[in-house]
């Protein structure tokens, strides 16, 4: 505008009237031949003012039948009050080449996404007097813009969907490979608790046979010998060969190689029996706390072997609570439903004694039920009281479970298999198999 006034007043009226018409027919050529571009204008009142060869092209409407209409033809019916967002108008109005990018309308109703520009148009005083629209059609940029970011999308989703299902299928194999491993480790202490079990069962044979010639022996000689010195001897070589006997009796326990004598038998009031017994034996810092279930099912086990067993247990809980704790003996019915390489499908009763003491690393854990592995010092521990427990239990149809971790506790449970029948006399021997 200030170049256009400084030519008019630089040039004579008519030399004026010719370089006006000149630049007009200049700035009409390269409007219409911009034929990328669709530039339109439309008056105050929101109607079509001009339009070009690029908006005919672009947007359909031949001149005659788009000027004079309402300019929201060419807007996108979800465009907002006439179509131009009033920040824009305003914009535009105070001077500035506002830039936007939005849907428009075709003639035939396709739709094409614009880049364009909306100036103001002035008259000479400086009043606005309508509008001018550049249009630049970039339906394919925005179409392939879009697709890439559908498909961006949907990758991640893909993405995202396969990960999870990776980590599904590793979880699962993770799993597979730790139950695999634990099922082999089973496997693997059984069949060398079947290995020892012989061995023992071999060597507690011959030692027992011995033990009784020797015991027979100094009976006969003790009969014989009247000073009292020598009876005291005698005395207590007998003494010793009975506690040979008793060892080499917990020895033939784990080689389950004793006559079992079983009958129907209550869990609970076994415990009960030993009640004061165990209490004692717990002394002064360890607290026993009995947890025993009601209506427990009865089983067929040797009662005295049971009860050694248990006694043994809850000495080894209170040797590992040095310092006090809790002992708890439990019982309870359970159902096994999955077959174990040492159990078979069905129901049990269960009789746990757990401490909370020291617990055991895993090495102790492996080797708990051999004949002679103790950790205690010597004259402390025989290291047969597990012994004992694992072969009459195995020989009675059950299995003792391990649960330890160290500086927590261990919890060591006999599982017994449910007795079917309470009928008749319930008194029957289980022979060494
Ligand atoms: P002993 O008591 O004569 O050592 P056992 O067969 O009863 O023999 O136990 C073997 C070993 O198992 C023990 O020496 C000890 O190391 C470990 N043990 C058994 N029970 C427990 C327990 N409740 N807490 C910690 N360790 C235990
Ligand atoms: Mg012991």
């Amino acid at each position: 505008m200030v170049l256009m006034g400084a030519l008019r007043a630089a040039l004579r009226p008519r030399q004026m009237d010719t370089q006006v018409r000149v630049a007009r027919e200049r700035y009409r050529m390269i409007v219409e031949s911009a034929i990328d571009y669709a530039i339109f204008t439309c008056g105050l009142d929101g109607r079509i003012t001009s339009w070009n060869a690029g908006a005919q092209a672009i947007l359909g409407y031949a001149p005659e039948d788009i000027v004079g209409e309402p300019c929201a033809r060419v807007f996108m019916a979800d465009d907002i009050v006439a179509h131009v967002p009033e920040t824009e108008m305003r914009a535009a109005r105070d001077g500035i080449s506002v830039r936007a990018e939005r849907w428009h309308h075709r003639r035939d109703g396709t739709r094409f996404w614009s880049s364009g520009r909306m100036l103001a148009l002035r008259d000479s005083q400086g009043q606005v007097i309508g509008y001018l629209k550049i249009l630049y059609d970039r339906s394919v940029e925005k179409d392939a813009r879009d697709a890439l970011e559908a498909l961006n999308a949907e990758l991640e989703d893909r993405v995202t969907e396969r990960t999870l299902a990776l980590a599904a299928a590793n979880e699962k194999l993770r799993a597979e490979i730790l139950e695999r491993e634990r099922v082999g480790d089973q496997i693997r202490q059984s069949q060398k608790m079947e290995v020892i079990g012989q061995l023992t069962g071999g060597i507690a044979h011959d030692f027992n046979n011995l033990l009784t010639a020797i015991l027979g022996a100094l009976e006969v000689t003790r009969r014989r010998i009247d000073d009292t010195r020598n009876l005291r001897l005698i005395d207590s070589a007998i003494n010793a060969a009975q506690r040979g006997a008793k060892l080499i009796a917990q020895l033939v326990a784990f080689a389950r190689k004793q006559n079992l004598q079983v009958a129907y038998l209550s869990v609970n009031t076994l415990v009960e029996d030993m009640r004061e017994l165990l209490e004692r034996s717990a002394g002064s810092s360890v607290s026993v706390v009995f947890d025993l279930a009601d209506d427990l099912w009865p089983v067929m086990a040797d009662a005295s072997q049971m009860q050694t067993g248990l006694l043994n247990l809850a000495f080894n809980a209170r040797d590992a609570m040095p310092n006090g704790g809790t002992l708890r003996i439990g019982s309870a019915n359970i159902h096994v439903e999955m077959a174990e390489s040492d159990l078979t499908v069905g129901d049990y009763v269960t009789l746990l004694v757990q401490d909370n003491g020291t617990g055991m690393p895993k090495d102790v854990q492996a080797r708990l039920f051999e004949p002679f592995f103790t950790t205690k010092d010597v004259g402390k521990g025989t290291g047969l009281g597990l012994a004992q427990v694992y072969g009459f239990v195995r020989q009675s149809g059950g299995t003792v479970r391990v649960d330890s971790a160290v500086g927590e506790g261990t919890t060591i449970t006999i599982l017994l298999p449910r007795s079917a029948d309470i009928e008749g006399d319930g008194e029957r021997v289980i022979a060494p198999g």
